[in-house]
């Protein structure tokens, strides 16, 4: 697998760390990665409490590199945001995404609704709305499947903007969620003011819920939020059956994590549907 030793010996400099000599050989291998067709969307099912029914699902990007083997987004997409290939990427996740569930659709499967991670760039982009627009189009995708997740971070780093975008899109027809809240700096004048559909919790406090009474107190507060500003609930990361148990008996809407799957490929997630008699 080094068949390209030959560019590391080059790149090589002894006073160089071994984390910028790994950055430095993953930007040169993320350049090509694209056009390599290196990347591949996973999705995780969404399951709705109400209905017992797996009602959506999250894309989520992994990149195989030959030289690098599976590369996760936590570490590829902070690089690619830094050396701008994030905006070709998040594109081809975009339009990936919304052509995947349009072929679930067309399969027959109950509609579903996909969520993408939108990265600040994308978001803050003048014609991003038009992108989102021309891609469900393309794609022949429902507006109403799909949802654009955007983090605390990415909303207050222009927030007229952000309100004018979230407008915008919610007048295509497109699904709003806010992504691991609160983790950033929330603030509850934030959520208040965005035009939203969702709260996703974030997966710490489902993690965190079952130790102590105070960490159950944050996990009730943002789920009470959710419900008095008439937004549906997601809670991130669930694991285990107690914890799948506290949080349907809390009537959260939907849940998301291990404890039914783990991010897969469209064809696994379209025998998990089967199975789950979703088809
Ligand atoms: P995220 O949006 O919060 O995505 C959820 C992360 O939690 C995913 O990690 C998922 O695999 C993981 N997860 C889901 N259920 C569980 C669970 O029960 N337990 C545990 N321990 N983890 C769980 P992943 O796929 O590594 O993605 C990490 C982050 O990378 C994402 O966090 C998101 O911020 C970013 N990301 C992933 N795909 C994309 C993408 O296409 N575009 C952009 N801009 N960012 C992406
Ligand atoms: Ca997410
Ligand atoms: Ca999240
Ligand atoms: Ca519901």
């Amino acid at each position: 697998a080094k068949e390209n030793g030959k560019n590391q010996v080059q790149s090589y400099d002894p006073r160089m760390s071994t984390v910028s000599l790994e950055r430095l050989t993953l930007e040169n291998h993320i350049r090509g990665a694209l056009d390599n067709k290196e990347f591949q969307l996973y999705y995780q099912p969404q399951y709705d409490t109400e209905s017992s029914r797996i009602v959506g699902m999250e894309a989520l990007i992994r990149w195989f590199s030959p030289e690098h083997g599976m590369i996760t987004p936590l570490k590829f997409i902070p690089l690619a945001e830094e050396t701008g290939l994030i905006l070709p990427i998040s594109e081809w996740v975009l339009s990936q995404a919304c052509s995947d569930n349009k072929l679930l659709l067309d399969q027959g499967f109950e509609p579903l609704i996909v969520s993408v991670n939108i990265s600040a760039d994308q978001f803050t982009d003048m014609h991003f709305v038009s992108q989102v627009e021309r891609i469900l189009t393309h794609t022949g995708l429902p507006a109403e499947l799909l949802c654009l997740e955007i983090t605390e971070s990415v909303a207050i780093r222009n927030l007229e903007l952000t309100i004018r975008h979230l407008n915008d899109l919610i007048t295509l027809g497109v699904q709003i969620a806010l992504d691991d809240f609160g983790t950033g700096n929330s603030s509850l004048s934030l959520v208040k003011s965005l035009p939203l559909h969702m709260i996703k919790i974030d997966r710490a406090f489902v993690r965190d819920m079952t130790l102590s009474p105070a960490n159950m107190a944050v996990f009730d507060t943002i789920l009470s939020l959710a419900r008095g500003l008439n937004l549906e609930c997601c809670a991130e990361g669930v694991e285990t059956a107690e914890q799948f148990k506290i949080v349907s008996d809390k009537y959260c809407g939907l849940v998301q994590g291990y404890f039914f799957s783990k991010p897969v490929p469209l064809s696994d997630l379209d025998a998990f549907l089967r199975e789950m008699g979703s088809g």
